[in-house]
C-alpha cells in the first residue's frame, strides 16, 4: 500500500466512526446567543458569538457530532485556521482604524486567552468580587483549555480519551496556598490518584528503548531502561563491545569527574557546561556512544536537549555519570501528580463547569468530570455571568482615555471572530495568551517593557495520538514505554492504566488503546532559543499527510517486529502541534545571569493601567501551577487597578 492509500485509510475510519452522533443538546437560537452582556448593545454584532452552532453535547457511548472539538482528528493543537490572524498582525497587518463592529458588550473583566491562566483568572476575579461580576473570555482556537486539550476517540461504540497536551499535575517545585486550594475548590485532590491506577495491567513491562541502525547495530527494542541492571540492559542491546562497555561504565560511575573541585565549585561548573560537553570532555565518553543520549529522554525538560541542556539540569533530573561526585544542590522536590485520562484538560473542564454551569453542568468532581458532556453552544450565552467566545483571536487592546483617568468602560477590545473585526469594552483586561504577541495586542506599552515580552522563545511539542487496534505488540516486547532517542517521536508511550470516574483507559492487550507520543522538534548545534525559533517553523510547515508518514514509518519501524502493521492497527490519528508549546525556562548556559526582577518575564508582566499579564509565560515556567500563580497575581492587579484593594 502506498502512502496515499494510507492516509485514505485512516481518514475513513475516522470519517466513518465519527459519523452518525447522536445530538443530546437542546439548540440555541442565534438571537439567545448574540445580544449583549449586561448593557443594550447600540449595535449587535452581525455574526452568532457561539463559533460552533451545532449541539455539542456528548456521551460516552454515542459518537459525537462530527464538530465536537475535542474529537476533531487530524492536525489539531495550534490547527491551520486558528493563528493566521496573529500572524498577520505580527506582519503588520490590522494597522490604522480597524472600523471594529461595536457588539455593545461591556464587560467588568475581558481574558485573553482560555487556557488553565484565563479560566483561573476569571475564577479568581468573580471570587474576589462576586458572580455578578460579567466576563468574557476570549480564545482564537475552536476548544477551550490551551495547551490542556482533550482528545476524543470513537471506535465500535467506545470512547478512547487521551491528552492532547499538557498532561499531568506534576511540578518540580511546591503548589503554591493559592495553586493548591483552587485544585481543592474544584474537588481534585492530587493525593487520592493512586486509587485509580490500574498498574497490575502492566506487570511484566517495563520502559523500553528504540536501539536504531543509523546509530547502533541493528534495529531493537530492548526492555528494562532503567528497571534492570545496566549490564544486563545493555547486554541486549545491538552495540559493539567498545561502545556497550562505555555505557555501561557510564551509568554504573562512582567515579569523580571533576575531582579538582569542591561540591560548589561542581555546582557552578556544571551550570556552565552542556551534558554533551560533560560527557565527552569529562567523562571521556566515546563519540559512538553519544547517539544514546540525543532526543533527551525523562531527563531534559523545556526542549533542552543534549548539546543545550546544562550538565547541572541534567544532574537533577538523575542523567547518567554523576553516580561518584557530591554537588552542592537545591533539594529534589517530590512532585505531587495527578494524572487524567484526558491529562489537565480535565482541571479546564472543571474550571469551565465553574464558570459556565451551562456547558458542563452537575458541579462535576475529580470522577464526574471524565464522562461529563460539555455543550459547546453553550459556552457564550447572553445573560450568562461568563461567557467563553472561541476562535475568536484578539487583535488590539488600547486604553479609551488615559489610565490614571479611566472610568469604567476603561478598555478597548478589538478581535476577528470568522473574519470580522469587532470591539466590546471592559473595565479591566487580562492578558493570559502568550507573551510574544502582547506588544502587538498593545502596541502602546513602553519600548522596554515590550523588549522584554519577546525575549522568551516558545518551546515547540507535538503530542501525537494514535488509536491502535490492540496493543499485543508492547505486552509481546515487555514494554510499556519506548524511548526512541533518534527517532521522529522520542517517547511512544501505552498511558498508565487508569480507571476513573466509569472510565478504563487501558483495558486487556487484545483491545483498542491510544498510543501516545512525544516529539520536541530542534536543531542541534544552536543556540537553545534559536532551536525552538527554527522547530516552531518547522512545525508550521509540516503537513498532515507527512507527520502520518512518519507516525506510520515510526510505529511499523518499533512494533512491527512484534506483529504491529500500521495499514490494519492504525485506526485513527489526531496530531496535536504546539509550536507555540512550552513557557521558556531560563537555562544557565544562553541565558544572562541576572537577579530575578531583573529577568524578562517579571519586566515584561508589569500591569498597564487597566490591563494586567497572566499566563505561563509570565511565570517562566511551563506548569500549571505557574498559570494559575499568575492568574491570580493578575486579578490583584486588576483590583489595585480599580482602587478596589
Ligand atoms: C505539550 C505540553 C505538555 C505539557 N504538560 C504539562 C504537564 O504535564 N504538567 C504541567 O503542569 N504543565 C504541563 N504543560 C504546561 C502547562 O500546560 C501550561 O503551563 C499551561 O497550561 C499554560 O496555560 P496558559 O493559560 O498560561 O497558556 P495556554 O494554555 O497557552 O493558553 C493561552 C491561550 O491563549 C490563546 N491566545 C493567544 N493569543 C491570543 C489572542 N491574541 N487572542 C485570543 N486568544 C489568544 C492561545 O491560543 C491559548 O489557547 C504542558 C504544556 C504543553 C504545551
Amino acid at each position: 500500500m502506498n502512502p496515499n492509500e494510507k492516509e485514505r485509510k485512516v481518514a475513513d475510519i475516522s470519517r466513518r466512526d465519527f459519523v452518525g452522533g447522536v445530538l443530546m443538546a437542546a439548540t440555541l437560537s442565534t438571537a439567545e446567543r448574540s445580544v449583549s452582556a449586561g448593557v443594550a448593545p447600540s449595535v449587535v454584532a452581525p455574526a452568532a458569538h457561539s463559533p460552533i452552532d451545532a449541539p455539542n453535547v456528548r456521551a460516552a457511548t454515542s459518537a459525537p457530532p462530527a464538530d465536537y472539538p475535542p474529537a476533531r482528528s487530524g492536525l489539531r493543537g495550534q490547527y491551520p485556521g486558528s493563528f493566521e490572524v496573529a500572524h498577520e498582525l505580527r506582519d503588520g497587518g490590522f494597522a490604522g482604524d480597524l472600523h471594529a463592529v461595536d457588539t455593545g458588550e461591556h464587560y467588568d473583566l475581558v481574558v485573553v486567552g482560555a487556557g488553565i491562566s484565563g479560566l483561573s483568572a476569571a475564577y479568581f476575579y468573580r471570587k474576589a468580587l462576586g458572580d455578578e461580576r460579567k466576563i468574557l473570555i476570549l480564545d482564537n482556537h475552536d476548544d477551550f483549555g490551551g495547551h490542556a486539550k482533550r482528545n476524543e476517540f470513537f471506535h465500535n461504540g467506545r470512547t478512547y480519551l487521551s491528552f492532547g497536551g499538557s498532561m499531568s499535575i506534576e511540578t518540580p517545585f511546591p503548589y503554591s496556598f493559592t495553586a493548591k486550594s483552587l485544585l481543592a475548590e474544584l474537588a481534585v485532590q492530587p493525593a487520592s490518584y493512586k486509587r485509580y491506577e490500574r498498574a497490575r495491567r502492566f506487570t511484566g513491562l517495563q520502559p523500553g528503548v528504540f536501539f536504531d541502525r543509523e546509530h547502533f547495530q541493528a534495529d531493537k527494542v530492548v526492555a528494562g531502561w532503567g528497571s534492570r541492571s545496566w549490564r544486563e540492559f545493555f547486554a541486549e542491546a545491538p552495540l559493539s563491545d567498545e561502545v556497550r562497555a562505555d555505557l555501561v561504565r557510564l551509568h554504573e560511575s562512582a567515579t569523580d569527574y571533576l575531582p579538582h573541585l569542591d561540591p560548589a565549585e561542581k555546582a557552578r561548573a556544571l551550570k556552565k557546561m552542556s551534558y554533551a560537553q560533560f560527557l565527552s570532555t569529562h567523562a571521556g565518553v566515546l563519540a559512538e556512544s553519544l547517539p544514546f543520549f540525543q532526543g533527551g529522554g525523562w531527563q531534559f525538560r523545556n526542549n533542552m536537549q543534549l548539546d543545550t541542556c546544562p550538565a547541572y539540569v541534567a544532574w537533577r533530573g538523575g542523567a547518567p555519570g554523576f553516580g561518584g561526585m557530591t554537588i552542592a544542590g537545591e533539594p529534589k522536590y517530590a512532585a505531587s501528580e495527578f494524572h487524567f485520562p484526558d491529562g489537565n484538560a480535565s482541571v479546564a473542564r472543571l474550571l469551565v463547569s465553574r464558570l459556565v454551569p451551562a456547558a458542563i453542568a452537575g458541579d462535576p468532581d475529580q470522577e464526574s468530570i471524565i464522562l461529563s458532556p460539555a455543550a459547546y453552544a453553550r459556552l457564550d450565552v447572553v445573560g450568562a455571568g461568563v461567557r467563553i467566545r472561541l476562535q475568536s483571536m484578539v487583535i488590539r487592546i488600547e486604553h479609551m482615555v488615559a489610565p490614571d483617568r479611566a472610568t469604567e468602560r476603561a478598555v478597548n477590545v478589538c478581535y476577528v471572530e470568522h473574519g470580522v473585526t469587532k470591539r466590546v469594552t471592559a473595565a479591566n483586561v487580562i492578558l493570559a495568551c502568550f507573551n510574544n504577541v502582547i506588544p502587538f495586542l498593545v502596541p502602546t506599552l513602553p519600548a522596554e517593557q515590550r523588549e522584554a515580552l519577546h525575549y522568551a522563545s516558545k518551546v515547540p511539542m507535538q503530542i501525537t495520538n494514535a488509536l491502535v487496534s490492540n496493543w499485543l505488540p508492547f505486552q509481546r516486547l515487555g514494554v510499556t514505554s519506548i524511548h526512541a532517542p533518534n527517532g521522529y517521536h522520542q517517547e511512544i508511550q501505552i498511558d498508565t492504566p487508569l480507571e476513573i470516574g466509569g472510565y478504563e483507559s487501558v483495558r486487556a492487550a487484545a483491545q483498542p488503546v491510544v498510543i501516545q507520543m512525544v516529539r520536541n522538534p530542534h536543531v542541534p548545534g544552536l543556540p537553545r532559543r534559536e532551536q525552538n525559533r527554527l522547530g516552531r517553523a518547522d512545525m508550521l510547515a509540516t503537513p498532515f499527510d507527512k507527520i502520518e508518514t512518519e507516525v506510520r514509518a515510526q510505529l511499523d519501524r518499533l512494533l512491527g517486529l512484534a506483529g504491529f502493521d500500521s495499514d490494519r492497527d492504525l485506526l485513527a490519528l489526531t496530531v496535536n502541534r504546539w509550536p507555540h508549546g512550552y513557557a521558556y525556562a531560563y537555562d544557565t548556559l544562553g541565558d544572562p545571569d541576572v537577579p530575578e526582577h531583573e529577568r524578562p518575564h517579571v519586566l515584561g508582566r508589569r500591569a498597564f493601567g487597566r490591563i494586567a499579564i497572566a499566563n505561563a509565560d509570565a511565570g517562566a515556567g511551563a506548569f500549571v501551577n505557574v498559570a494559575i500563580d499568575q492568574a491570580e497575581r493578575a486579578v490583584q492587579e486588576c483590583l489595585a487597578s480599580r482602587g478596589l484593594i
